[in-house]
């Protein structure tokens, strides 16, 4: 009795979901200690000290009726002047509230702005390989994901192809950087190439092609490398932030989206996003963890817990002949899989007790994503069952 568009959307859902309830499954036949899940972008660091003490202050010292009541469907107007003064000192912009609309982390807001933009049809482009949820977050208004073939020489976007790829019907392209899975930062040269590209082909159709930046890893950047603030460089842009990976907050469910005001037609894309928030069933981001957020702007999780896990995966890996791009963010590594069919390398990784993700759950068969937010032991012990594992099928 479900519509035939949930019938779908049942039918390829989340395959890393399906993995986590996997790994689950086989602890508790084999023990916790002895499967290796490697499978969801759970963080694994704390969050800051700065989140309880914020949350206590809170609730100690603010009015109860107004921790927790309803406010303006896009936030208390004072969270989003903080994080609009925020994003201003680090970045150099010219926000005010009005730019800032607090979301339900980034797949509230990607909804949204998706909501708020696309007729049936529409066009959004994407760069494989990419987060499998877009494909839903489109599909969910009607609109259509035209992925780009992924580069597999440095998984920086596949910039001729995108050329040839956006069409009057383009409404919309939604990057990820640093990237799931690839952990992949777009260069500033990158970001420069695609924004001339965009202009030109607004300028050829006469249309509006909105550049989205859905950035929940923006903080989780290795090695001192920029990641690059898309509103500086091109006027249609709107970006979609998240708070559950830069502070692990990821069940508190608390982002925002930031619209230009040199976005094409600001005012109604940002009351229209406002609308969305509320009919979408958000009804307005969670009110305690809008408060927390925005006492803790400054607050970072411990990235070197992570940084470590980086090296000794990709050192680990590389010395047994694995072949990957070293990332330079987010918590994954992007692995070639030694034998061409990534599903059966999957299969045989969980024979192991290792669990790992398709390439192709992020449209580029013939890799796995290894999500490293884990203990370091986890990795220490699982690296023997990797270099069994490439052995075996060399
Ligand atoms: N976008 C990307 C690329 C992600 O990896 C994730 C979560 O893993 C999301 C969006 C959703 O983030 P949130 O939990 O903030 O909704």
């Amino acid at each position: 009795m479900i519509s035939i568009k949930m019938q779908e959307q049942v039918q390829s859902s989340s395959v890393i979901r399906a993995m986590f309830e996997e790994g689950k499954r086989l602890a508790e036949i084999h023990g916790v200690e002895n499967v290796f899940d490697f499978s969801i972008g759970n963080p694994n660091v704390e969050p800051p000290e700065e989140i309880n003490e914020a949350i206590l202050e809170i609730l100690k010292t603010e009015n109860l009726m107004s921790i927790h009541g309803y406010m303006n469907n896009s936030g208390y107007e004072e969270v989003r002047a903080a994080i609009a003064e925020s994003i201003n000192d680090k970045f150099g912009t010219a926000f005010t509230q009005n730019n800032i609309l607090m979301t339900v982390g980034a797949a509230g807001g990607l909804n949204v702005i998706f909501k708020t933009l696309l007729n049936p049809k529409d066009e959004v482009i994407t760069f494989a390989p990419f987060f499998g949820e877009y494909k839903n977050y489109v599909k969910n208004y009607e609109g259509e994901l035209v992925v780009i073939s992924p580069n597999t020489i440095d998984f920086q976007p596949n910039l001729e192809e995108f050329k040839e790829k956006i069409t009057p019907k383009t409404k919309a392209v939604i990057i990820n950087s640093p990237n799931n899975p690839t952990g992949v930062i777009y260069s500033e040269e990158t970001i420069i190439k695609l924004s001339e590209i965009l202009r030109e082909k607004q300028k050829e159709f006469g249309t509006d092609i909105y550049l989205v930046s859905d950035e929940p890893y923006r903080e989780l950047a290795y090695d001192n490398v920029e990641v690059p603030y898309l509103s500086n460089y091109y006027a249609n842009t709107i970006i979609g932030y998240s708070f559950s990976k830069s502070l692990s907050l990821p069940g508190e469910r608390i982002g925002y989206l930031v619209i230009p005001d040199q976005a094409a037609d600001y005012k109604n894309i940002i009351s229209a996003a406002n609308i969305a928030n509320r009919i979408l069933g958000f009804v307005n981001a969670p009110s305690l963890f809008q408060r927390v957020v925005a006492k803790c702007l400054n607050a970072k999780v411990d990235i070197d817990t992570y940084n470590r896990n980086r090296e000794l995966l990709y050192n680990g890996l590389s010395s047994y002949g694995y072949q990957c791009i070293k990332p330079e963010g987010a918590f994954y590594l992007f692995v070639k899989t030694p034998i061409e069919n990534d599903v059966e390398f999957c299969n045989l990784a969980k024979k192991k007790n290792i669990l790992i993700v398709t390439g192709t759950a992020f449209g580029c068969p013939g890799y796995v994503r290894i999500a490293y937010c884990v203990a370091y032991k986890t990795i220490e012990k699982a690296l023997p069952g990797f270099k069994a594992l490439i052995e075996e099928v060399k």
